[in-house]
């Protein structure tokens, strides 16, 4: 055999060994955005959102929207698991047998009084959905009202989790714990991005955000006489040395291409001008994108405390993640489902408006599914061009672009629908 047949040959074999997306999978893709796009589909996905906005729970609370989400499945004549992780919903679409893929939605709002005057305001006092996640329970409605509308084409079972608390609750390991992903083989997740374009979608290969974890410290001196220090031990000068010493574990001890955060958020001591306290509790966050480098931060966090209030002889106590608020590992996306996600996503979006972002120090309790199934989260842009200047998540003036709730629905049943078929695929040629 020649060169050129050799180099021939090789290239059928590359072609053949790589997992196509075929024309189905494109024409199912076309189809599903066409369909959140029908009129009667938007509103109703529409009208769910503002019904959720309307009523924001917070984390395990979100009775009323895991009742809304439950009579939505009923209608449409979805089998689910309830309650799951204390509010929790997993519906299940499909064929009901193998092989398993997972999408999911948080449901939990912010405690933050909604600023936005509009027709569907929060109605609870405080409470407000400033992160999107009405929205992405909508979106997940819409894609499930696709997935049975084309169930005939479901080469396996989409299943869909509808998960309370990730604003720090950690819902997800709850869900994890509660053993209902268990034959999952891969899951999805979406997070709206006001600062994004409409119609573009944005994630990357490996670690897309960082692990997180909250301390507190308390650093106990002897309250005394302002004007007679030599009588007290003040813990305000102590846990001022420890909020700078805490600076120097970023600045001086980190490599600088592996990048981490500490912040002391909170600082708490005193009432008077003229009394030295007892103590002081001072509190923040700390952030980096590798197990070790998390591990290796949180012992220096409480070495520099201890050891700074001491020499201030103050004593200190140091409390890291409690049950309430557990670390968050780092998100990190498989690196298969990484160009799995490209394709379909340029299919449901034009291969132009799919993005690759730079990883970034914010958490998602997504991670922890990501810990024990593959997993691939992206952000999904729904940038107003009507609205001056986009406001952030978790801003009292936030809004969401409603136009972004028939993106998302697609996005998330293509994901669903195409690995299935592949995976049928896979498994009927291998
Ligand atoms: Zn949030
Ligand atoms: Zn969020």
């Amino acid at each position: 055999m020649n060169a050129s047949k050799w180099f021939l040959m090789i290239l059928i074999i590359s072609l053949l060994k790589q997992p196509q997306i075929s024309n189905g999978a494109f024409e199912i893709s076309k189809q599903f955005l066409e369909f959140a796009k029908k009129a009667e589909v938007f509103e109703w996905v529409v009208g769910i959102r503002r019904k959720i906005h309307q009523n924001p729970e917070l984390g395990y609370q979100e009775f009323e929207t895991s009742k809304i989400i439950r009579e939505e499945l009923n209608k449409l004549g979805i089998l689910y698991k309830h309650p799951v992780a204390v509010t929790g919903v997993v519906g299940f679409v499909g064929s009901g047998e193998p092989p398993f893929v997972a999408l999911r939605a948080d449901m939990d709002a912010l405690s933050l009084q909604e600023m936005v005057e509009w027709k569907h305001k929060s109605k609870v006092p405080g409470k407000m959905h400033a992160c999107g996640h009405d929205s992405h329970v909508a979106m997940l409605l819409g894609a499930a009202k696709i997935l049975k509308h084309h169930s005939h084409l479901l080469k396996g079972t989409v299943v869909l989790v509808f998960q309370p608390a990730e604003e720090g609750g950690g819902g997800a390991k709850v869900v994890i714990d509660s053993g209902s992903l268990e034959n999952v083989k891969a899951i999805f997740g979406l997070h709206v991005s006001p600062e994004d374009p409409l119609g573009q979608v944005f994630s990357r290969s490996g670690t897309l955000m960082a692990g997180s974890g909250v301390f507190e410290a308390v650093i106990a001196g002897k309250g005394g006489h302002a004007a007679i220090p030599q009588h007290s031990i003040d813990p305000i000068l102590a846990a001022s040395s420890v909020v700078v010493s805490l600076q120097h574990l970023v600045s001086r001890e980190a490599d600088p291409l592996d990048s981490q955060v500490v912040t002391v958020a909170k600082f708490q001591g005193g009432g008077a001008f003229n009394v030295i306290p007892d103590s002081v509790t001072i509190g923040g966050t700390f952030r980096a994108f590798s197990k070790e480098t998390f591990m290796q931060l949180k012992q220096r966090i409480e070495e520099v405390i201890v050891g700074q209030a001491s020499v201030h002889r103050c004593n200190a106590t140091v409390e890291f993640a409690s049950k309430d608020k557990p670390f968050f590992p780092a998100t990190i996306n498989d690196a298969g489902l990484h160009k799995f996600f490209q394709k379909v996503a340029g299919s449901v979006l034009g291969l132009d408006n799919v993005k690759e972002v730079s990883p970034l120090t914010a958490a998602e309790d997504f991670s922890f599914y990501q810990e024990v199934i593959p997993g691939y989260f992206y952000f999904i842009g729904m940038k107003n061009e009507k609205t001056e200047k986009p406001m952030s998540l978790h801003s009292p003036f936030f809004q969401l672009n409603e136009d972004v709730l028939p993106y998302g629905a697609a996005m998330q049943a293509s994901l669903a629908a195409t690995y299935l078929l592949e995976n049928q695929s896979q498994s009927q040629t291998s």
